[in-house]
């Protein structure tokens, strides 16, 4: 697989300037954002998830200068090279990321640039991810918890300000209330005048004249809240549950962040699972096998019954329709399978055997088609 050319995955061609790179991938980023497709199909989700590691790939090369010029000098990420394989190993690498690293990429990007540029902008709440265990039955069925997460909120006491209620903020003197400072650097090309963000009121413009007790001047506080979530019927092991806005709240009106919900699913005592079907193994007498009989076997829901026809052999598998998970996706539900297998007494009393006795020598080879086969190999 040939490496793909960072400039045409952002839109860009080998001389575009570094604003151009950077306007092309917050163009691209913010397009193809896993967070705009949650209700789009799989195959739409996956592209959109396999451009946004491209693109973000791209821009992690390109956006830094030693990386760009050996990218610029060489066609390849790796430098000079010959094999022709070697340039996957690289791509390959980006594609490794995984997607926090990338949300946190992201955030430095975006975040560290926004806040330079318009400091007292809005900016999104970042996600909470937490791990919630269920049991099988909850998993097969649907339940509904309720989770106690910690939360970043706006004070409620100052509505985010930071300032004691009924104190104003105040124009910060030190920067006239720009939130901007200029300094003067003198380097090699002269003298130059460089803006900067006012420590004094760390780019807000204005400060505050008395802190808000309750948020200790900081405008937000650490909430716990309850959450109720909804699990649906089918859910399995892994699968995670986005829940809109009950993440960390925004700064200055930013949306809020994401509640991920993670399900780990407890295993079961006797069932065992594949996607919507279920497999139980049930132990059935030597008697049972041979001349057939009808089982209770365990279900999710209960019991059921189930033929088991003459002559069985261990390890038969039988089908129950319809006994299995509901589908997640898709109508009706998965199916329940029943391995048999034979359990052999593990004591018998003096007048079973000579019972045994009797009967084994009533058997006739033919009786017994796989055994036959060997004892024909072996000449017995
Ligand atoms: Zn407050
Ligand atoms: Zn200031």
């Amino acid at each position: 697989m040939a490496e793909q050319d960072l400039y045409k995955i952002l839109g860009l061609d080998k001389n575009a300037s570094d604003q151009e790179i950077k306007t092309a991938y917050r163009n691209l980023a913010k397009k193809y954002h896993p967070d705009l497709y949650t209700n789009k199909s799989d195959a739409e989700k996956k592209e959109a998830e396999e451009k946004f590691k491209a693109i973000n790939h791209a821009y992690s090369v390109l956006s830094d200068p030693e990386k760009k010029q050996i990218y610029d000098q060489y066609g390849s990420e790796d430098g000079p090279q010959f094999d022709p394989n070697a340039g996957f190993g690289g791509f390959s690498g980006g594609f490794g990321m995984n997607m926090e690293d990338i949300f946190s990429s992201i955030f430095d990007n975006f975040g560290g640039g926004r806040s330079s540029s318009r400091r007292n902008g809005p900016a999104d709440g970042r996600d909470i991810e937490v791990e919630l265990e269920i049991t099988f039955e909850e998993a097969a069925f649907g339940c509904e918890k309720t989770i106690r997460i910690k939360r970043e909120e706006n004070c409620p006491d100052c509505k985010g300000t930071g300032a004691k209620d009924g104190t104003a903020l105040k124009t910060c003197p030190n920067c006239n209330g720009s939130g901007y400072v200029s300094r003067i650097q003198n380097t090699i090309l002269g003298q130059m005048r460089t803006q900067g963000a006012c420590p004094n009121c760390r780019g807000k413009g204005k400060i505050i004249t008395e802190n808000c007790k309750t948020c200790n001047g900081q405008g937000r506080v650490q909430q716990y809240r309850d959450v109720k979530v909804v699990i649906p019927a089918g859910v399995d092991n892994g699968q995670h549950k986005i829940m809109r806005g009950e993440g960390h709240h925004g700064i200055n009106g930013g949306s809020r962040g994401d509640l991920l919900v993670y399900l780990k699913v407890k295993p079961h005592k006797y069932f065992k699972r594949r996607n919507a079907d279920l497999m139980v193994e049930m132990p059935i007498s030597p008697i049972d096998a041979i001349l057939g009989c009808t089982l209770t076997v365990p279900t999710l829901k209960g019991e059921t019954t189930i033929k088991v026809p003459e002559g069985t052999q261990s390890g038969k598998i039988l089908t129950v329709k319809g006994q299995g998970i509901k589908r997640l996706q898709g109508v009706g539900s998965g199916d329940l399978y029943v391995k048999l297998n034979v359990e052999t007494p593990v004591s018998i009393t003096r007048e079973q055997k000579d019972l045994l006795n009797k009967l084994k020598v009533s058997f006739d080879k033919k009786q017994f088609p796989q055994k036959k086969k060997f004892d024909d190999l072996t000449g017995k």
